[in-house]
This record gives structure tokens, C-alpha cells and sequence, in this order.
């Protein structure tokens, strides 16, 4: 009995889908390459844009002819997209060959899901359960790196984002269920571990004396040579003792995902972000005066309803001030049920005008960056090979840059030296040095 799962959207996503596998192959089923060889297949979807929506929908649509090939094929919808309000009823009625829906917090029914339609009943449920981790296996397939759930759910309310309609208020699991699972995966020989939720830095402030620093700190205390990463960090939660924890222990990497939106205080205000452009700054300003080798990355979107060409130049001067080591630059998507979708919309032509303008102004940045890199060493995780070129490996530096060079495949997972000889923007390459 084979498995095949199609991921959409985010590392979130991308970690469920492990849950997911582990649930399934504990059942007895094994990964196959393809829908068409699968006997189940489950689509895990993702709602944060209209345009990824309509696609999925569309992929769905596709199994239909599948199912009459393989009448015992079970078809599975689950994630975000499901999650939605009105989602889950439209497929129960719209799409009668798909056998299983669940949402984004009871993923734990899906044994129990499978048995139900072994019966010739289907299973339709996206309440929000709340599962354990420890309640089932993960398949973990990106070694040496693993993701870490630390928290769920949003409780912000960003003016443009689904997610906390989605995923629900935030939880934060026990720290020593955390504490565990790093350590398990230490000695299982991972060595890059990135801890996930929607907002990390408000970890822990639902249960009480534990925060995010002080779980950092613990996992700094952890022996072994392992690297620890995080994200998503929300500028207006990351606290100076943060800062700290990082700056103090070596295996927390100089490399801090701080999405700022907008660089204009104006649309930062109506996004409800509650920070504004000058808050940010200087909080990058006090990242770096403790971490001066930090690399810090972004989100920026461009479209924001009632965005001038003023609060745009404004984002352009904070990308050239700030400097950020790369940026996810993309366009507003209209959410239903979003306070921003009954906000006054921007024409798709000026949206596309700013991407565009945007994109060359952080390729700009990058490559400034990427050239002070030339000539110099640096500490990388060998990830394992780069398929866009002929006999590359690939992996990052400490401050998340993705170097190209050349070594054995079977140095996967391990640390190496890499100096640095050419960029083109982006991407770095360089040859593995036997020293610093
Ligand atoms: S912080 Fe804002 S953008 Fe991030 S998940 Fe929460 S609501 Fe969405």
C-alpha cells in the first residue's frame, strides 16, 4: 500500500506533512513518487493566497478521474485550506470522490479517518482538537535538518492574514516535550534544528514561566554539535533578552527571520502589526550592536490597500537602510473573512510596477552583501546536492546564506569549511578548505 502527499504553502505545512507520512506509515503504508501509484493521496493544503487556492482546488478536481480508475483509491484534503470557513461543506457536496477532510489541529484522526472509509463512510471533521506530538510518529525527510514545533496558532490578527482563522489561538506545547524531542534528535545525529511556530517569540506565555529565551537558552545548554535555528519571529515580541540567548550561545545561529511588512508606519498601522517603521529599525539596530554578523531576512509585501507611492518609497529606503541578507517580496493577496478585504484595493497594475521595483532593490541589497562574502571563510552544513547544477552540493552558512561547491555526497550532515569564490547575487560559491 503506497502514500503520495502533495504539500502546499509553508514549512509548517511541510512539517504536517511528516506528521502526516508518520501516521501513514505506521499503518503500513510506504511513499511513492506519484498519485497515480498511491493508494491513498492527500492534498495538505494552504489558503494564504487566492491564486494557490484556486490551484488546489483545481488538483483536487484531477482525482476525480484517478477514482475511476482506482475505485479504492482514498482521497484526503486537510490543512489550511480546509480549515476555512464554508471550506470543508463545499467539498463534502462539490467533490463526492474525496473521502476524508480534516483541518489543521486534529490531524491525529487520520487513522482513525482511514478505518471510516474502509467501512464506505466518509470523514469529514476540522474541529480544532489540539493534538500531542507525542501521541504519534513523525517521518522526518530533510536530514540533517528537522523541524520543531514550539507553538500554534496566532493570536495577532494581522489585518491581511488568514492564519489566525486558520490555526487558531496560540498554544504553546510544554517545554519539556521541546526540550525532548531536540534532544532525541541530537543524538539521532540532525544537526541543523529550526523550531517553528507563527509567532516563536510569544512562546510559552500561555502556560505560565516558561519564555522563548529561556527555551533557548536551554537548548544552547544541549551537548553535541548541532546548529539551532527559528522562525517566525514577530518584531514587535522580540524581546532584548532574545537577543541575548542568541548572542551568548554558539549554537544559536546569527540568523533572525523578521518579517517587517511594510516600511511605512502608516500601512504598518493599518496591517495592525503594532510596531512602527522607527521601532523596527532600531530593534535591528540593537540585533546588530549585539550580533554584529547577524543575517537577518524578510517579508515584505507590496499592495497593501491604500499604499501610496509614498509609504512605497518608504519600504524601498528601509530595504536600502536595513540591508537584509535576503527578503520573501510578494503582492497582497485578498483574504475573505480578512479586515483588509473590505479595505480599498490597489490596481494589479501598481502592484505589479512595486514588485518589480521591489525585487530589484533587494536583488541590489543581496548582491552588495554577496560580494563582502568573496574571499572569505565560513562554517557550512553540508545539506546534500544541488540539482539545478551538475555535481554540486549545497548547503547554508551560519547566517542562512546557501553556498554551492563541490565534496562528496556522503559528507551530507556534515560541518565544513568554505571559502568563498565568486557570487552572482543570491547565490555563493565556493571550494571546501581544510581550515578557518
Ligand atoms: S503574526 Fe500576523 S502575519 Fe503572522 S501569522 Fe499572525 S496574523 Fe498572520
Amino acid at each position: 500500500m503506497n502514500y503520495f502527499i502533495h504539500t502546499y504553502g509553508c514549512q509548517m505545512n511541510i512539517h504536517d506533512s511528516e506528521k502526516i507520512a508518520g501516521i501513514l506509515e505506521g499503518m503500513g503504508y510506504k511513499p511513492c513518487d506519484n498519485a497515480e501509484q498511491a493508494d491513498i493521496v492527500v492534498f495538505n493544503t494552504c489558503c494564504i493566497r487566492e491564486t494557490a487556492e484556486q490551484k488546489i482546488y483545481g488538483h483536487i478536481g484531477a482525482l476525480k478521474k484517478l477514482k475511476k480508475s482506482n475505485p479504492n483509491l482514498i482521497a484526503v484534503v486537510c490543512g489550511c485550506m480546509s480549515q476555512q470557513e464554508g471550506v470543508a461543506e463545499k467539498i463534502r457536496t462539490s467533490y463526492p470522490f474525496v473521502d476524508i477532510v480534516l483541518g489543521t489541529s486534529n490531524l491525529n484522526l487520520l487513522a482513525k479517518a482511514i478505518e471510516d472509509v474502509g467501512k464506505k463512510k466518509r470523514f469529514v471533521n476540522t474541529d480544532f482538537l489540539c493534538y500531542r506530538e507525542e501521541d504519534f510518529m513523525q517521518s522526518r525527510t530533510s536530514f540533517p535538518n528537522a523541524w520543531v514545533n514550539i507553538n500554534y496558532g496566532c493570536n495577532n490578527f494581522c489585518t491581511y492574514c488568514i492564519v489566525p482563522y486558520v490555526r487558531g489561538r496560540e498554544r504553546s506545547r510544554p517545554i519539556d516535550d521541546v526540550l525532548k524531542e531536540v534532544k532525541d534528535l541530537v543524538a539521532q545525529g540532525y544537526k541543523e534544528i529550526t523550531l517553528l511556530g507563527q509567532n516563536v517569540n510569544s512562546y510559552g506565555h500561555d502556560i505560565g514561566d516558561v519564555t522563548f529565551s529561556m527555551l533557548l537558552r536551554e537548548i544552547g545548554k544541549i551537548d553535541g554539535k548541532f546548529r539551532l535555528r527559528f522562525m517566525t519571529s514577530h518584531p514587535k515580541d522580540l524581546s532584548q533578552d532574545v537577543i541575548d540567548a542568541i548572542a551568548s550561545y554558539p549554537n544559536i545561529c546569527n540568523n533572525i527571520h523578521l518579517p517587517v511588512q511594510s516600511g511605512s508606519t502608516e500601512i504598518l498601522r493599518k496591517m495592525n502589526r503594532r510596531y512602527t517603521r522607527e521601532d523596527y529599525i532600531a530593534l535591528v539596530d540593537r540585533i546588530r550592536d549585539k550580533i554584529p554578523d547577524v543575517g537577518i531576512t524578510t517579508d515584505i509585501m507590496v499592495g497593501f490597500p491604500g499604499e501610496t507611492d509614498r509609504d512605497f518609497e518608504d519600504t524601498l529606503d528601509l530595504v536600502r537602510r536595513v540591508k537584509f541578507s535576503s527578503a520573501f517580496c510578494f503582492v497582497y493577496s485578498r483574504r475573505k473573512g480578512t479586515p483588509a478585504y473590505s479595505m480599498e484595493q490597489i490596481p494589479y497594475a501598481v502592484k505589479k510596477e512595486r514588485i518589480t521595483k521591489l525585487l530589484a532593490c533587494q536583488n541590489q541589497v543581496t548582491k552588495e552583501i554577496s560580494a563582502t562574502m568573496v574571499g572569505k571563510r565560513y562554517e557550512v552544513l553540508v545539506e546534500g546536492a544541488n540539482f539545478r547544477y551538475k555535481n554540486t552540493m549545497c548547503g547554508r552558512t551560519e547566517s542562512g546564506r546557501l553556498v554551492n561547491f563541490q565534496c562528496d555526497e556522503s559528507q551530507t550532515g556534515q560541518f565544513v569549511t568554505v571559502q568563498i569564490e565568486r557570487a552572482s547575487s543570491a547565490t555563493l560559491w565556493g571550494v571546501v578548505t581544510e581550515e578557518k
